[in-house]
Order: C-alpha cells, then structure tokens, then sequence
C-alpha cells in the first residue's frame, strides 16, 4: 500500500533501525543521514519515514512531507554551515537521471564549489 514500509527497501530499513546509518537530523516524519558514498564534504540525504519511489509521487500523495524534506534540507545546509557559501538539493527521479534507490531522497551537497549543468 502507498506509503507503507517496503521489505525490500533500503532507506525503509533505515528508517527501522534495522540497517544502521550516520543520522544527523530526525523530525516526526523525516530523517536526515550522511552519504556512504559522500560527492561532496557535506553530503547527507533526506528522506520521508513515509515509502514513495519518488519526490514526485511523494509530493502528489503526502504534499506536507515533501514540504517537510525540504525544509529539513535547509536545515541541514545550516547545521553543515554551507548555507551561506551555496548547496545544491537534488532529487534524483528515474534510473536514467541516477536514481539507484527507489524510495523518495533529496541529496544536500554543498563544502566545494558545484558545476552547473550537472553532468
Ligand atoms: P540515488 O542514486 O539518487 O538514488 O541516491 C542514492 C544514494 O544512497 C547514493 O548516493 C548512495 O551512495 C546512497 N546510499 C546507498 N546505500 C546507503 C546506505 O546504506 N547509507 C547511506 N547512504 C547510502
């Protein structure tokens, strides 16, 4: 069902506690970790407790959580202290834009200057 835990899923189990991971944020309906596989000096992801593939399906079925993520984004930028050198929020959507793991995620990066366009 929409919004359920996915057995399958990595970020869900996050979310358990059942696969460890670097929190540095948690909000009623959000958790906030670091990167394994860090891009940038601050690389930490975002996620909704919720499960939806997507930042678009997320938005279209629980608007106030995606609104959620994004906030807590922001204060992730300021917990890091890049808010004020520039970060970049990025929602990955579809494997042909390098989505690997299909449960809603924004990537906040920032610590190093950023190209633009992204490759
Ligand atoms: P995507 O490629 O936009 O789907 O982003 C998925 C991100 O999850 C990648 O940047 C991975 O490095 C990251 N990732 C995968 N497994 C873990 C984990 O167990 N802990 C933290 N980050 C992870």
């Amino acid at each position: 069902m929409a919004g359920e835990p996915q057995t399958d899923c990595l970020f869900c189990k996050i979310v358990s506690g059942d696969i460890p991971a670097t929190i540095v944020r948690e909000s009623a309906t959000t958790v906030a970790f670091r990167d394994i596989n860090p891009q940038a000096p601050t690389h930490v992801l975002v996620i909704p407790k919720v499960h939806y593939p997507d930042a678009a399906s997320l938005a279209a079925a629980e608007p106030q959580i995606a609104a959620d993520v994004l906030t807590e984004a922001g204060a992730v930028a300021a917990d890091e202290k890049i808010d004020s050198t520039g970060y970049r929020i990025i929602f990955n959507t579809g494997s042909g834009a390098g989505q690997t793991v299909f449960h809603a995620h924004a990537h906040v990066l920032g610590g190093r200057g950023l190209q633009w366009p992204p490759g």
